[in-house]
């Protein structure tokens, strides 16, 4: 059978140059950063080639790095950080309703122990307006947190206004790029952002990596306590392999960035359009422009996304309801919802993500293969 994915916002394949490139950290260059010997000075080469790399493709330095778990930890890294340093100053935090919940679910831990939080609405797209934030700000507000591009429907948010509006009001802006970093160009010398969180699995490097940027002069309470790795900013042996993959996924990204952009962006207008023509009852769910070239989130009227997807998984075709981390609960998408979509029509929601080896071919076949489910689920819906 077919196997295509079109999952790439939930996670990538590892690029095989990434694999080669770890591969030696995980067998003989297996030595701890903070070892004095050989083996030591080794991985810590490796980790500071690395940490220069990354630094470098957003304009960085170098210093203004550090590697985490992944982007569920530089999300919590940076808002409780910013919030416990800052909770002298004042207890107040604006984010938006359609975040991850990475960031969601941790403004909401720090409501529960005494901070009161702003959760933005979007407009119809997803898109969080500088005017909203601008509207929230008040002389108690410490923390702005704004994701770049949104996972589930691929919305890209303004964030250069609003970080220059936080800058202004002289509150520490926060962003979570794992959806656009690697795809869409951002460089710290133009942005005024104070922290940018990332994840490698998001662009074919390894799970279990990832990063947070904090601007130089940008203090932060530690979230996790122990020895003095990561420029005392973050406790822990290094994944050195991890890290050395996630350096390599950057190094492919900026050497692709243009050409993925257009061959994605082609596969997923091809493959929308050609939905559209061979399903009445579709809706684009997301910014029809201002949105990642990867992203295809669409609602199947009258039918459950959960049953498109089981019927599309047994012919090999894997995408995604709402955001993996709520697949198998029956709630509607809370970025849909966010939107003001219908809950019927959040719950018929399907969302595609292209990458970087999908081709036509697989797109040919999605679009052979899903008039056919749509049309024998709506012949069940009772809705319909
Ligand atoms: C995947 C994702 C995360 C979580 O990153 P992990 O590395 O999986 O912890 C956070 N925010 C967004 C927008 C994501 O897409």
């Amino acid at each position: 059978m077919k196997r295509v994915y079109f999952d790439h916002s939930a996670t990538t394949p590892i690029d095989p140059d990434v694999l080669d490139a770890m591969l030696p950290y995980f067998k003989e260059n297996f030595g701890n950063p903070s070892s004095i010997h050989a083996f030591g000075r080794n991985a810590k080469v490796a980790l500071e080639d690395a940490r220069e790399r990354v630094a470098a493709f957003i304009g960085a330095e170098a210093t203004e790095l550090f590697f985490t778990s992944g982007g569920t930890e530089a999300d919590n890294m940076a808002i409780k950080g910013v919030a416990v340093q800052f909770c002298e100053k004042g207890n107040h935090i604006i984010t938006s309703k359609p975040e991850h919940h990475a960031v969601i679910h941790t403004c909401e831990y720090l409501e529960a122990h005494g901070f009161n939080v702003t959760y933005l609405k979007p407009d119809q797209y997803g898109m969080v307006s500088a005017e909203s934030v601008a509207e929230a700000i008040t002389d108690k507000t410490i923390l702005i947190s704004i994701m770049h591009a949104n996972n589930e429907v691929g919305t890209i948010n303004p964030i250069g206004e609003i970080a220059q509006l936080a800058r202004e009001n002289n509150i520490r802006f926060h962003t979570d790029a794992v959806q656009s970093f690697g795809k869409l160009p951002i460089n710290v010398k133009e942005l005024p952002v104070d922290l940018i969180s990332f994840s490698a699995h998001k662009i074919y490097g390894p799970k279990g990596t990832g990063g947070l940027f904090i601007r130089k002069g940008v203090k932060l309470t530690n979230l996790l306590h122990g020895g003095a790795h990561e420029r005392n900013r973050r406790a822990g042996t290094e994944n050195v392999a991890g890290i050395v993959g996630l350096a390599k996924a950057v190094d492919i990204c900026r050497q692709r960035m243009v050409q993925d952009e257009q061959h994605i962006r082609q596969l997923r207008d091809t493959f929308h359009e050609r939905l559209q023509q061979s399903i009445p009852k579709i809706y684009l769910n997301g910014h029809p422009e201002k949105r990642l070239a990867g992203h295809l989130n669409l609602s199947f009227e009258f039918v459950e996304g959960e049953s498109i997807l089981l019927s599309m998984d047994m012919k090999g075709i894997a995408a995604s309801s709402g955001s993996a981390c709520t697949s198998g609960s029956v709630e509607p998408s809370h970025v849909l919802m966010a939107m003001g979509i219908r809950p019927e029509l959040g719950q018929s929601a399907i969302r595609f993500t292209l990458g970087r080896y999908n081709t036509m071919e697989e797109v040919d076949y999605a679009v052979e293969i899903l008039p056919e489910i749509i049309k024998r689920l709506r012949a069940m819906s009772p809705l319909a």
